[in-house]
């Protein structure tokens, strides 16, 4: 597990659940159709973990 958490916003379908999860670290971008992560310095791990397994495309990831 690294400590930054990124998404790949090629794979995002912008369904919204790990915003809806972890609305401290991701959001959804301006147009609304993909998330993105919330810049900061320590993440809640926990959440995270939930969003990575909750997305459906499997596109949320630590980043080594
Ligand atoms: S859960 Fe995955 S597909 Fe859904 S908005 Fe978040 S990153 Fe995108």
């Amino acid at each position: 597990m690294g400590n930054n958490v990124i998404i790949d916003t090629e794979e995002c379908i912008g369904c919204e659940s790990c915003v809806e999860l972890c609305p401290e670290v991701f959001e959804m971008d301006e147009g609304g159709e993909k998330a993105v992560v919330i810049p900061a310095d320590n993440y809640d791990a926990d959440c995270i973990e939930e969003a990575i397994e909750t997305c459906p495309v499997e596109c949320i990831h630590w980043e080594e």
